[in-house]
């Protein structure tokens, strides 16, 4: 859309309304002594503009989008009908700050209340504060309760969080921004944790430990009440990363397993759309060790009101008001669209799918692991990229095969790394559609392997440098044909 960029005067995609309110005199000195050089477009271009952009996006409206470890998710619209309701849009959130307002806000907290009550007995936990506005900010906010925690006891001289080798860098950037100094414990060669290396870092000094289960290898931690025992033992806190929710959920909780707080991405498991950065929410729960150290202020229940109140030993205010409060209206309507039932399918629906892709191209690339696969499963490109193919080739050539890519190179565990995660929502045939690609760039990798180191063709940008891309925003630069 050249024209776009274009200066041509004298068209125009909307008219503004007259004047309703007396016309206030602009200051001369703040008049331009030019005219700004902005494009002068007629509404179809507007449209076709951006229309155009929007088709050159890739979502999980238009694609099968098997980003492993980002659980991105088809979400039903319905939940978007429940977030546009004017009583939630048309909030404003000073009302929940001034004590005189409460009462025309009570919807709002009575949602926020029933919505921390859902989340904490999906997990088995006491209570959760919804204010995180992203998963690795709930870690931070739960790596601040566990030195508060600690502070309380007087346990100064523990200052250490273990984080296994397989955790997403979210978890050693939140345990050392909270203070703490980070010690990797190794997955054994099954991608679990290596429980003798684990006992032998489970030192006095060690505050808490962060997991997630399944890990990042798709894998479910087998040693995990035996891990939760002996760091409880030790004084030790245990911190679980909810991110993979989306492959236990309905089937066992983490505060059953042992663990004393975890974050929750409303944005992967409880419906709300996410890539490129927000809007997220990452509530965190508590057990009843962490339980009076949760950010405040909490809406509590008084019979049929609601008021807010900070506990005593809150670690305070961690994001303004309630965090981003239509991300929960969101969940709140997932969950009771859902009821108990509809839970337990994620689940099944999560495990079942990744395995159905595991099983099929299992013989064609090389599975990372023996074990059994949860909600998502891992291979590594190592024999392709012996050829010259690798796992970053791979993931190009399936965007001209009309998916988005798997995760690679993370987990940094497994080399050539494809992280395959394709979520609960997706069908058969989609499922089919894609090995049918994978398998077929397999073949490629022996028969034209150039095509695929040259991939993607078909992609409005071709191969980016990614780093540059990322720091340069340079949208004049983007062919825009
Ligand atoms: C996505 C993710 C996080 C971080 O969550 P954000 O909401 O992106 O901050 C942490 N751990 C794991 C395993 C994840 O997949």
């Amino acid at each position: 859309m050249q024209l776009i960029y274009e200066k041509c005067r004298a068209r125009r995609a909307t008219r503004l309304d007259p004047l309703d309110v007396p016309a206030a005199p602009f200051p001369q000195a703040l008049r331009r002594v030019q005219p700004a050089e902005l494009p002068e477009v007629s509404e179809l271009d507007v449209v076709r503009h951006f229309t155009h952009l929007s088709q050159r996006n890739a979502g999980v409206d238009d694609r099968f989008y098997p980003l492993g470890s980002c659980t991105m998710k088809y979400n039903p619209k319905a939940t978007e009908k429940a977030v546009s309701h004017p009583g939630f849009t048309q909030l404003h959130p000073h009302l929940s700050s001034v004590g005189a307002y409460l009462s025309r806000c009570q919807g709002a907290l009575a949602l926020i209340h029933e919505l921390e009550g859902l989340l904490a007995e999906i997990a088995g936990l006491r209570a959760v504060s919804l204010q995180p506005i992203a998963g690795a900010h709930g870690e931070l906010t739960g790596a601040l309760m566990m030195a508060a925690y600690h502070r309380d006891r007087g346990n100064t001289h523990k200052k250490v969080i273990l984080v296994p080798d397989s955790a997403h860098g979210t978890n050693p950037a939140s345990a050392a921004m909270a203070g703490f100094r980070v010690v990797q414990v190794p997955s054994n060669t099954q991608g679990t944790i290596d429980l003798q290396r684990f006992e032998d870092a489970m030192t006095d000094e060690v505050a808490g430990i962060m997991l997630t289960c399944p890990n990042t290898h798709g894998l479910f931690e087998p040693d995990i009440v035996r891990i939760a025992e002996c760091a409880h033992a030790r004084g030790a806190l245990l911190y679980y990363d909810g991110a993979n929710l989306n492959a236990i959920i309905g089937q066992c909780r983490p505060g059953d397993l042992g663990f004393d707080v975890m974050h929750y991405n409303l944005h992967k498991t409880f419906a709300t759309p996410h890539g490129m950065g927000g809007p997220g929410s990452g509530p965190v729960g508590v057990g009843e060790r962490l339980l009076p150290y949760l950010p405040g202020p909490r809406v509590a229940r008084h019979g049929d009101a609601y008021a807010l109140e900070m506990p005593e030993k809150s670690i305070g205010r961690i994001a303004a008001f309630f965090g981003n409060f239509l991300v929960a209206v969101r969940a709140y309507a997932y969950i009771r669209s859902l009821g108990d039932g509809g839970l337990r399918e994620i689940s099944r629906g999560a495990v079942v799918n990744a395995n159905y892709v595991h099983a099929r191209l299992k013989d064609v690339y090389k599975p990372a692991f023996d074990g059994r696969f949860m909600h998502e499963c891992l291979f590594s490109a190592t024999p392709q990229a012996e050829k010259g193919v690798r796992a970053l080739d791979i993931a190009k050539a399936l965007l001209d095969c009309g998916f988005y890519a798997p995760t690679v190179y993370f987990p940094l565990t497994v080399k050539e790394c494809l992280m395959i995660e394709p979520t609960e929502t997706e069908t058969k045939e989609t499922l089919d559609a894609f090995c049918d690609a994978m398998i077929d760039i397999a073949r490629r990798v022996d028969t034209d392997p150039e095509s695929l180191r040259t991939a993607p063709h078909t992609t409005p940008v071709g191969r980016l440098d990614e780093v540059k891309a990322a720091r340069e925003l340079n949208c004049a630069r983007l062919p825009c044909g």
